[in-house]
């Protein structure tokens, strides 16, 4: 048996396989529909938009698909497998006889998981001959990923990056810049949608949505450009699944089952990848695993919004898609935890919340702070504010652990490290963090206004 402290598997052990959970989920999923026919939309539309092994991928119900060799070897150079950790001296600071791991996506060059399938966008559009990528970042992760794969790859990147977070967090910025990106504030001229908002306010702060409107906009106008998504789409879920399918074995190398798995949602692509391949054992009838979603207050998908066909983007340039949201209209507050500022959820993971098989829970922005700062300082390690969220509810769990005497294991994905997030808490220190959520009355009138604009699906 490997001793529980940190569990590293040798590297041969880096999965060869992704896990694809469509084919587990018994009924199909309800499809992309096209915003004027109400009708599925036809996958080779999106080839146009994506490389094409993805929108495959996108479609397929192949329980384990194949990891080309080559992206297992840059997996291996960029630390994967990643050690999945037991917090011992926060168990001890908490009393509780629960254990806790802890799965470490943080370790990656641009720390965070979406390293995992950046890469694989990235390695998919070169094998077509795709020159550049699009894509849009808020807070800057996804942007300094898509980066780093493309250097690796030989693509060129194009970021467009909203410029409230273009202002506020220069050393994303720089880091995208390092890898040889190149990375323009949203709105910017370089596009008919950014120079319309910019005709309005030269000073726009931008939105996803419109960044996200730019990079789409910039690869249909281009040849041989294609976009990259960083969460949501079924491809980037299936590739986030190395994460899961590692910890399994890890936990089995040490001989234990985790009781309860947790991670943080923005628009789920950490979670799935982390619980997924646990989730798969639930769906052919293991019954005893809680598994809980965990998202802000401020942003109350999967807890408050509505099942339901929807657009993924504010601009309204995708397919509708069934899932949990609160509206394509829904304007996140201004929380520090910018990865989790999305309207909207996977539909996979929407699905399994509304079966019931995934279970959500929401926390204010200052109690997730404070979990934080107390793992930090019993761990050592700064979770990103994201990642902050699955601390809160690892440590609220314990807690619970410790009033009835279960000697439950807990397991939560570590998303990423907060170490370019610092200005974050130092507000949450000098006590200046606000807590915001929405009311009812705002909830109704956006799922009102979705009702309204496409129909009741
Ligand atoms: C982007 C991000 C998230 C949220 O995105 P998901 O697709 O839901 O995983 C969570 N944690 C970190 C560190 C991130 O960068």
């Amino acid at each position: 048996m490997r001793s529980e402290v940190k569990v590293l598997l040798d590297v041969e052990q880096v999965p060869r396989h992704w896990y694809n959970i469509l084919a587990d989920l018994g009924k199909p999923l309800p499809p992309p529909l096209d915003p004027r026919e109400k009708a599925p939309v036809d996958p080779s539309r999106l080839e146009r938009i994506f490389p094409k092994e993805c929108v495959r991928q996108e479609v397929s119900t192949q329980r384990f698909v194949p990891i080309p060799e080559e992206i297992r070897e840059v997996y291996m150079r960029l630390g994967r497998p990643t050690p999945l950790q037991r917090a011992r001296r926060l168990e001890k600071f908490l009393g509780t006889p629960a254990k806790i791991y802890y799965k470490r996506e943080d370790l990656s060059p641009t720390g965070s998981h979406k390293v995992n399938t950046a890469v694989a966008q990235a390695y998919y559009a070169r094998e077509e001959g795709v020159e550049r990528l699009t894509t849009e970042t808020g807070a800057g992760q996804w942007g300094s990923a898509l980066s780093l794969a493309g250097a690796l790859f030989g693509i060129k990147i194009t970021v467009y990056m909203t410029r409230s977070s273009y202002l506020q967090k220069p050393y994303r910025k720089v880091l995208m810049e390092l890898y040889g990106a190149e990375v323009f504030p949203s709105p910017s001229d370089r596009t008919e949608v950014g120079r319309k908002y910019l005709a309005e306010d030269p000073n726009h702060p931008g939105s996803l949505g419109i960044a996200i409107s730019e990079a789409l906009e910039d690869c249909l106008t281009h040849e041989n450009v294609k976009y990259s998504l960083g969460s949501v789409l079924n491809f980037v879920l299936l590739h986030q699944t190395v994460i899961g399918l590692e910890a399994k074995a890890q936990f089995e190398a040490i001989g234990e089952y985790p009781d309860v798995l947790i991670g943080c949602v923005g628009g789920g692509s950490n979670f799935a990848g982390f619980t997924y391949p646990f989730i798969a054992d639930i769906l052919s009838g293991k019954d005893d695993i809680d598994v809980i979603a965990v998202e802000p207050k401020a942003v109350p998908t999967m807890t408050r919004g509505v099942y339901m066909y929807d657009y993924g983007d504010t601009g309204k340039l995708t397919p509708l898609l069934k899932m949990f949201t609160l509206g394509h209209v829904y304007r996140p507050p201004p929380i520090h935890a910018g990865g989790l500022r999305y309207h909207g959820v996977a539909p996979t993971l929407s699905a399994l919340v509304n079966e019931g098989v995934v279970r959500a829970v929401a926390y204010n922005q200052t109690e997730v702070f404070e979990a934080a700062r107390i793992f930090a300082a019993c761990e050592g390690y700064v979770p990103a504010p994201e990642t902050a969220h699955a601390v809160k509810a690892a440590i609220d769990m314990a807690l619970e652990c410790k009033k009835t005497g279960e000697k439950k294991v807990i397991a939560f994905n570590f998303s990423g490290h907060g170490l370019l997030d610092l200005t974050a808490y130092d507000e949450y220190l000098s006590g200046k963090l606000l807590n915001y959520h929405p009311t009812e009355d705002d909830i109704k009138r956006y799922i009102e206004s979705v009702r309204r604009e496409i129909g009741n699906l």
